[in-house]
């Protein structure tokens, strides 16, 4: 969290109004970007195993629909308020129009203890949330995907409690199992892209990605994933990762397929053997050439961003870095792939599922794969060359590029005038 106790949400929205600023645009413009479409608070009673009534409040806040229906996770976490998912269904807008998928975006979340409650008291929850809530989603409307503490069994819940209410339609999530729809390949993906997205982005910056040193923060999907193949497929270094439990160390380089193994077992990181347990506040300090935040918002604040020593931040969390510690990143020579570019192949992957869905019929995982491959470089070589053509940072290229394709949308639905898009 930001040290001066501001909520990086409410900081986030800087990136986009910044970006307006450089564009040009007409204050209609800035009126309706900087508003939320809608925003749904309810209320999930639950009956928890300990036999006691818990109401938990959730929210599912749609920002932008004009190039598609509105997409964004679902978030069980006991910092999820309606700040946070405002930020985050922004951040969806942006993220699915600079990766070109027809979504718009939006973002949701259930306040609550995850760690207190048992599996069936999250299934309760998951079922309590999308019967309030459904009246706002639907396969064209909104279609939500896991996020943090949330994942493909949650998301199967909900095509469960969905159809109990409007007959079965995979295409309302995106995430879930295989079995009923979903893509083998989409667990993966938000990591995948993560991976070749570091890649490409070492190599502009001169770093070579074989015994590149890498540090993670969250071990969860995204991390984990991330952490195995920058390992495996481009013979990076992992040398500290963390999850909530604790943070790791090894200077000859972490085997986070053996990590990830301890933690499907049920251990935990500092668990794991030939590893030295380090202090979690030092994570994101440890000597680096690249870090990659894959826990949870707002961690490289102005309190840290001058401490850190890489050399690259690839965002694979949504928000990790708050405008003050990006201007000292950029100041620093720091470069920082934003988390609309670094983390967008889990809705790119999400966008060919629901595809699959629509038509009734399933890809091969290797075709996903080269497709994704494909889909997010283009998009971040597109935000490296405006980046290197008005000499900006690629936060500041991709917020303009996504910007840019929303208000063409919403000129073309009529939702804004011509003149209000005349400078892009
Ligand atoms: P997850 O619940 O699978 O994993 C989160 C991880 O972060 C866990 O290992 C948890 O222990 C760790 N963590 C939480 N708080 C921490 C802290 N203070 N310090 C260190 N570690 C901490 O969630 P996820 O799906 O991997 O999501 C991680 C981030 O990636 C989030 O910001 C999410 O919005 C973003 N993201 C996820 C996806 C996706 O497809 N899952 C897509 C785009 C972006």
């Amino acid at each position: 969290m930001s040290t001066d106790g501001d909520r990086w949400a409410l900081q986030s929205a800087a990136y986009a109004e910044a970006a307006a600023e450089r564009l040009g645009l007409g204050d209609d413009a800035r009126a309706l970007l900087a508003h939320s479409y809608r925003e749904l608070q309810v209320e999930i009673p639950v009956r928890t195993a300990d036999g006691r009534l818990r109401v938990f409040t959730g929210y599912r806040v749609q920002h932008k629909n004009v190039r598609g229906p509105f997409k964004g996770g679902v978030r069980f976490h006991e910092d999820v308020d309606l700040d946070e998912s405002r930020a985050l269904a922004a951040l969806m807008t942006w993220k699915t129009a600079l990766a070109g998928v027809p979504f718009g975006g939006a973002k949701g979340g259930v306040t609550c203890p995850v760690h207190e409650l048992t599996t069936d008291d999250l299934e309760r929850v998951t079922r309590g949330y999308i019967d309030k809530v459904e009246i706002v989603l639907g396969p064209e409307r909104d279609i939500p995907a896991p996020d943090i503490n949330t994942n493909a069994q949650t998301m199967g819940w909900m095509v469960d409690q969905w159809a109990k209410l409007h007959g079965h339609s995979p295409a309302i999530v995106t995430g879930k199992p295989v079995e009923i729809g979903g893509s083998p390949a989409r667990e993966q993906a938000t990591a995948r892209g993560v991976a070749l997205v570091l890649h490409d982005a070492a190599r502009r910056c001169g770093i070579d990605p074989r015994g590149a040193r890498v540090v993670i923060q969250g071990f969860g999907n995204v991390g984990s994933w991330t952490a195995r193949l920058v390992a495996g497929a481009f013979g990076c270094k992992v040398v500290a990762v963390s999850d909530v439990h604790g943070a790791i160390y090894r200077e000859d380089g972490l085997d986070p397929e053996g990590l990830a193994a301890v933690l499907a077992e049920g251990g935990r990181l500092p668990e794991a053997p030939r590893v030295e347990v380090i202090p979690p506040g030092d994570l994101l300090e440890v000597d680096s050439d690249i870090l990659v935040p894959a826990a949870i918002g707002g961690v490289i604040h102005r309190g840290n961003a001058e401490r850190l020593t890489t050399r690259l931040v690839v965002e694979g969390a949504n928000g990790p870095t708050t405008p003050d510690a990006d201007a000292i990143l950029h100041e620093r020579g720091v470069t920082v792939v934003p988390d609309i570019v670094a983390n967008a192949g889990g809705v790119i992957a999400s966008y060919y599922e629901w595809v699959q869905n629509l038509q009734h019929l399933q890809w091969e995982e290797q075709r996903v794969n080269q497709r994704l491959a494909i889909h997010i470089g283009d998009a971040f070589h597109a935000t490296a060359a405006r980046a290197d053509r008005d000499g900006t940072t690629l936060r500041q290229a991709a917020y303009e590029l996504a910007m840019a394709e929303v208000v063409s949308a919403a000129v073309a639905r009529g939702q804004l005038r011509a003149d209000e898009a005349a400078g892009l």
